[in-house]
């Protein structure tokens, strides 16, 4: 008899944007005058830039003659991508990442979900709360953990629990959790913030007093403006030993339908196998990359070189200042509103306590029937996020200038 994977079934069935999606469209049914305007979906809208869009023009004529057509590459991506990473990314900060550490793939998202494969079932997880759902649900899928309880929190699972008196950044574990593996996400989605030079290194350094991994995804750091926020966990001290870091082009570059990221495993970063000895992370890492994936199309490598190029660059940060000219329209219209708000500073994502009280979901009703605009209830991301909410900066800019008119109208 053939059996499923049972922890399958533990899965709180992809809730959140179903349900999102099932309240607008009836919403839309019954009020087909109205015109919604969507800030809920962590998608970009803007096209790529011409820098990307000439670079990958250009390879697909490569892909195009014998002379120049590329077949199968190597897993972990073309050294022509790999070097600008090591340059723009990591050099140009003063931080050191050698070639063979950096491994190109088809999204952050499927590399924060798979590098737990390399982990031991009984590791001890540690996760934020609210907190990005791939961590979770991955974890769930491996056998990590029991049932889910009523607020959607699974047994076996550490939720490190933040909100506005931490600043959204929460407290290491205490000394009775004995963690392994942290998952850290700065600039944070859903709630926008980020994490100082100074918290970085505490759990820096509780990882290594701990000997625990911190899964560093750090796909939003582009959008962060204030200059003594850290881009990447290696410019913390110590780093190379406890942390892997993940990054990707799709918020940065606009390529969430183009699909390139990149993965960063230091050599020096080892863990225990089940003798203690010490292992090697970045052989682990590249052996499963190489056996259950065949590398990022070479037109999408070159397009994500193109990232780098001084025209790319400058599209780039025009790009963003777009969606940060977003994020500052939907702040200064909370503010307004008098409606306490964090992030869309040094990230794309404003994360509001829902006025009055009002639980998420009420909130999100609220917002759609009296201004037709779509946000993200924050109780989706997780128990603590009960109470807040989630506006995205990545839509079109007069559409949000549109919302926040709307909502300063029409929010009773
Ligand atoms: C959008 C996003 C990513 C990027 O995922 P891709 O698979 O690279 O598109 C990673 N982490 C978080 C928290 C995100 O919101």
């Amino acid at each position: 008899m053939a059996r499923i994977n049972d922890h399958y079934q533990k899965l709180k069935a992809g809730y959140l944007f179903p349900e999102i999606g099932r309240r607008v469209s009836q919403f839309a049914k019954q009020n087909p005058d109205k015109k919604i305007i969507r800030l809920g979906i962590g998608d970009v809208t803007q096209p790529l830039p011409l820098a990307v869009i000439e670079a990958m023009h250009k390879a697909v004529d490569d892909m195009a003659r014998k002379e120049t057509f590329y077949g199968y590459g190597p897993e972990s991506g073309y050294d022509f991508l790999k070097e600008k990473i090591q340059q723009y990314d990591y050099a140009s900060r003063g931080v050191r990442v050698e070639l063979d550490e950096i491994f190109i793939s088809d999204g952050s998202k499927c590399d924060t979900g798979n590098i737990q494969e390399i982990f031991d079932l009984g590791s001890r997880i540690a996760i934020t709360d609210p907190v990005y759902p791939v961590y979770v649900d991955t974890n769930v899928m491996a056998g990590r953990t029991g049932q889910a309880n009523d607020k959607g929190q699974y047994e076996g699972l550490t939720y490190l629990s933040c909100g506005p008196d931490d600043n959204f950044v929460p407290a290491l574990p205490t000394a009775g959790q004995k963690m392994d593996i942290i998952y850290l996400c700065f600039p944070n989605n859903p709630t926008g913030a980020v994490a100082t030079k100074e918290q970085l290194s505490q759990w820096v350094r509780y990882a290594k007093e701990s000997d625990a991994i911190i899964l560093f995804d750090a796909a939003y750091e582009a959008f962060i403006s204030d200059p003594a926020i850290p881009h990447s966990i290696y410019e913390i001290e110590g780093a190379r030993e406890v942390a892997i870091e993940f990054r990707s082009y799709s918020k940065t570059a606009g390529f969430t339908g183009t699909r390139a990221a990149f993965t960063v495993v230091p050599r020096e970063l080892t863990a225990a196998n089940s003798k203690g000895d010490r292992v090697a992370l970045n052989p682990l890492w590249n052996r499963r990359h190489s056996t259950k994936f065949n590398g990022v199309s070479y037109p999408v490598q070159r397009a994500a070189e193109a990232v780098y190029s001084d025209a790319g660059r400058r599209q780039v940060q025009e790009l963003i200042a777009y969606y940060m000219n977003n994020a500052r329209v939907i702040r200064e219209g909370l503010t307004a509103l008098g409606i306490r708000h964090w992030g869309g500073v040094n990230a794309p994502y404003v994360w509001l306590q829902t006025p009055n009280g009002l639980d998420s979901w009420a909130f999100f009703d609220r917002l759609l029937q009296q201004a037709n605009v779509v946000g993200t209830p924050g109780s989706g991301f997780g128990a603590a996020g009960e109470g807040f909410f989630r506006l995205s900066a990545f839509g079109d800019a007069a559409q949000v200038v549109e919302a926040m008119e709307r909502i300063r109208k029409n929010l009773s």
